[in-house]
């Protein structure tokens, strides 16, 4: 067991609310908790169980309340921990915190608890990291996504790649006595399939990268077009289409305004490019390369245009970046009369679908609305095990230039010791995801995202 003094912190946000819990994780914790808790009746610990009683500092009361000893090994940090439920005022919460200060606790950073839990074996790196991406999900495609995450579902196709791996490792050290032109052709073949399906494997994880950060942070959707056609009203008449998502990061940037919201579940985040145009002479010039970036980089393009009055080249221009992708041309202000006729905007849509909309009086904006969740339901149909943090990417990416070098040494007249050398370079890359190397550092980077008391 991961050796290390006794912490304590609140485990509820700060704030006053029905109910505030104080954990208390450490070598300790049991004879600390004793100090502080008096039982109605019976023994104030009894493992797994709730007792009622009340909170003592020095036999001053402090509070009613509940309190749940987890003895180690099978607890959340693999050390005996001990909750205790009082109210959830600040003022109980910061006293009980003092009262198992002052009997030796320490004060928890943040993410410390479940730091002891990786350290102590009770979970994986990975799995801490989806602790963490659980608590901060603000969609439900984001919490599913973390909660597999948590399961082990990444950890485990890891694992089973990386035993490929060392299986194929084992085998060339095995035989780092003879050359290859003594080993039979098809055990050779046999060896390249095996790193072949191991890189494909990793490349398909890769892939879901992009999959994995549209269902946390959500779809990109671009509104383009011209001034004044109504991308901002547009975007207005979305946003009370579905529940705005507060996030931490304002999602204002000097470019353009960004809004979160959650439609059907899924996370959209509407981009409006407004404002965009505003500007004249060298400034626009430079403003318009922008809005064209965010179009080609968005996951959905919206184009706008307005239906009363007659297309302009710069229409013509904006459709073309519909080429980059999944994209829909919405043509609003269907409640004036018509200039605009069907094939006019049918010439001008191509293969993109066509939505007619008013964001005055909300005709089709339902239909808008719908049809941006069907994009996006499309985008992020693979329901397979995803990458989710760039830390993974990264380590994948070197793992598979190991494994290039692998396999080139090895169709050259190197020696096994080198194909070798880097087929253990890549299982330890991968090893890394998962476990704590020797490395303090990403340690630190992980846990630092996450709130005090977890
Ligand atoms: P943006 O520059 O493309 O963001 O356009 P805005 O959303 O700011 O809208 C420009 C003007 O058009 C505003 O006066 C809106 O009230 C008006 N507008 C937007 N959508 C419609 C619509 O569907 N019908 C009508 N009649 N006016 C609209």
């Amino acid at each position: 067991l991961y050796c290390a003094d006794t912490i304590v912190a609140p485990a509820t946000p700060p704030g006053r609310g029905a109910v505030a819990i104080v954990r208390l994780s450490g070598p300790e914790a049991a004879a600390i908790a004793r100090q502080l808790f008096q039982a109605t009746s019976g023994p104030a610990l009894r493992s797994r169980r709730l007792v009622h009683g009340r909170l003592v500092d020095d036999g001053r009361p402090i509070d009613e309340a509940l309190c749940a000893f987890m003895p180690g090994p099978n607890s959340y940090t693999g050390e005996d921990t001990v909750e205790f439920q009082c109210h959830g005022s600040p003022l109980v919460v910061e006293q009980v915190v003092a009262a198992a200060m002052a009997r030796g606790a320490r004060a928890a950073g943040p993410g410390e608890f479940t730091r002891r839990a990786v350290l102590n074996g009770r979970m994986d790196l990975v799995q801490a990291e989806a602790v963490a991406d659980l608590i901060s999900a603000t969609v439900a495609g984001g919490a599913r996504q973390a909660w597999e995450q948590l399961q082990g579902a990444l950890s485990g196709r890891l694992a089973e790649l990386r035993s490929v791996i060392v299986e194929v490792l084992a085998e060339v050290e095995a035989n780092v006595d003879f050359s290859d032109e003594e080993l039979p052709e098809e055990r050779l073949e046999l060896r390249a399939d095996r790193l072949a399906a191991v890189d494909a494997g990793l490349s398909a994880l890769l892939e879901g990268f992009a999959v994995a950060r549209r269902q946390r942070e959500g779809h990109r959707v671009v509104f383009c077009g011209r001034p004044n056609v109504g991308k901002s009203s547009l975007v207005n008449a979305l946003l009370g289409h579905g529940r705005m998502i507060v996030t931490a990061e304002a999602g204002t940037t000097r470019d353009s305004v960004e809004e979160a919201v959650d439609l059907g579940g899924m996370a959209i985040v509407l981009v409006d490019t407004a404002g965009l145009r505003a500007v004249t002479g060298e400034a626009e010039t430079e403003a318009v390369e922008r809005a064209r970036r965010l179009a080609e980089d968005a996951d959905i393009r919206v184009l706008v245009i307005d239906r009363s009055v007659p297309l302009e080249d710069e229409d013509r221009e904006t459709a073309g970046l519909c080429a980059a992708g999944p994209s829909l041309l919405v043509v609003n202000k269907c409640d004036l009369p018509a200039t605009l006729t069907d094939d006019q905007t049918a010439a001008l849509a191509g293969p993109c679908q066509v939505m007619m909309t008013s964001a005055i009086d909300g005709r089709g904006t339902d239909e808008l609305a719908a049809a941006l969740v069907g994009l996006a339901g499309q985008a992020s149909e693979q329901d397979t095990v995803v990458v989710s943090r760039a830390r993974h990417r990264s380590a994948i990416e070197r793992a598979r230039l190991c494994l290039g070098q692998a396999f080139d040494l090895a169709s050259g007249p190197a020696a096994h010791e080198l194909v070798a050398l880097e087929l253990r370079e890549a299982a330890h890359e991968l090893s890394g995801i998962t476990e704590v190397l020797d490395n303090e550092e990403v340690l630190d980077r992980i846990f630092s995202e996450f709130c005090i008391g977890k």
